[in-house]
């Protein structure tokens, strides 16, 4: 398939060529065509998988055609950062099509927004509280909206969201076109979906297993010594940015500060920071400022910056969709990834999950002096370490933090024992 199988109008194609996306991922196979033709999508996909292009492409398409005079997509994403990031490819895809689209969402003046809107968007990127607090103060005009997409629908959910997207989807008109897209398909997200959406083409990107251009790689670590297992790491030299993942604010906090002490260009990205550090940070992480980025799950939602070689879990993630959406920071859009998760004994039971997802994929790494203590071990690796399976695979056996060497940066291999463990 090729993007002019689209017929996409010539500036849009112009666009497509300038971002060299050569032919569309999977997801943008099966949904644009069914979107250009008006019907609504259900899109079980992961991050990563070049899905915001899938929806955005169609949407500047069908705008082009119609009235411009008012807000006519709306697209409600779960954090700010997402909601920016789609509002920038939105700017890239629609480069010289006159069509204007603009952010929302809170933590920042509303006044701004609303001069905003009152300079007239065709497109709004939206969080769900921000929106409709301009919707019940009548700030946005939502009448004419006959495009609709609900991103990360089950991120949205886990924050708590949902009452408020019901709220915003009673004022939107009912004549519409809706695309839901998920990574995971919980309960309510089903129920949402068969609410709002009318006979969905359904579309399902492997959404069960994190990308395949990642590697995944399991650290037995004791608790206390984490920090210095980073550190080991990152010593190596990785030359691709890494984003680190703590459970806590103040973990990603304190962990940031330990690895800038060491002389890292490190920075952390958690709730706690105004919306202009949180810019500033992930700006700062985006133009190789800083190198390392420590983060929290919910402000990590949506990160897209382009190269990022390793995700470190510093600290497990509690559930397997949360490793999913961890690790599809890095390996986007086909390039190669690694994933490296630290395993203490208190975490068996969801690195047992993740494992049992990840299968022959997940291999077992090894530093010298650093296994998990015996009183916490439970997880530590019996059988002998496989290779692991991913495109362009390295025979290389799996355990030694793998940067590999040229455009994907490199964890200097000797200083990092391996062994079976
Ligand atoms: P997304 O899943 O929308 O966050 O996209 C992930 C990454 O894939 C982004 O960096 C996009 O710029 C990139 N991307 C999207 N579509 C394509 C494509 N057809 N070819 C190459 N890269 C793409």
């Amino acid at each position: 398939m090729d993007f002019n199988d689209f017929n996409f109008h010539a500036t849009i194609r112009a666009n497509i060529q300038a971002l060299n996306y050569k032919e569309p991922t999977p997801i943008q196979a099966q949904t644009i065509a069914p979107i250009l033709a008006g019907s609504d999508v259900m899109g079980l996909a992961q991050t990563g998988t070049g899905k915001t292009a899938a929806f955005v492409l169609p949407i500047l398409q069908k705008l082009m055609q119609g009235p411009r005079k008012k807000v006519r997509a709306l697209i409600i994403a779960p954090t700010r950062e997402l909601t920016e990031q789609i509002h920038t490819v939105i700017g890239q895809l629609g480069r010289a099509t006159g069509l204007r689209s603009m952010s929302i969402y809170g933590g920042v003046g509303m006044q701004p927004q609303i001069a905003a809107l009152k300079r007239g968007v065709n497109i709004v990127c939206a969080c769900p509280g921000r929106l409709l607090d301009h919707i019940q103060r009548g700030t946005v005009d939502v009448s004419a909206i006959d495009m609709l997409v609900l991103d990360e629908a089950d991120h949205m959910f886990d924050m708590g969201f949902l009452p408020d997207i019901k709220k915003i989807i009673r004022a939107l008109p009912a004549q519409r076109q809706t695309m839901l897209f998920s990574a995971t398909m919980p309960d309510d997200i089903r129920h949402l979906a068969d609410a709002v959406l009318r006979d969905p083409v359904r579309v399902q990107i492997d959404h069960t297993a994190p990308i395949e251009s990642v590697s995944h790689v399991f650290y037995p670590v004791q608790t206390a010594r984490k920090t210095d297992l980073l550190k080991k790491l990152l010593s190596a030299g990785p030359t691709g940015p890494v984003l680190v993942f703590a459970r806590t604010k103040m973990r990603a906090k304190t962990i940031a500060h330990q690895l800038e002490s060491s002389g890292y260009r490190a920075t952390a990205l958690h709730g706690n920071l105004s919306q202009n550090n949180r810019q500033k940070a992930l700006d700062g992480f985006g133009r190789g400022v800083y190198t390392i980025l420590v983060a929290t799950d919910v402000a990590a939602r949506g990160i897209d910056v382009r190269g990022v070689s390793h995700v470190i879990n510093y600290d497990i993630p509690d559930t397997v969709d949360a490793y999913t959406h961890r690790t599809g920071r890095t390996g986007r859009a086909s390039a190669l990834g690694e994933a490296f998760t630290f395993v203490t004994g208190g975490d068996s039971s969801t690195a047992g999950s993740i494992k049992r997802m990840l299968g022959e994929r997940l291999r077992h790494g090894h530093m010298e002096g650093f296994a998990a203590d015996a009183s916490e071990a439970s997880d530590r690796p019996r059988r002998p370490m496989h290779k692991a399976r991913r495109p362009a695979a390295s025979s290389k056996p799996a355990c030694k933090p793998n940067f590999r060497s040229g455009d994907r940066g490199r964890f200097g291999s000797r200083r990092a024992s391996r062994h079976a463990a």
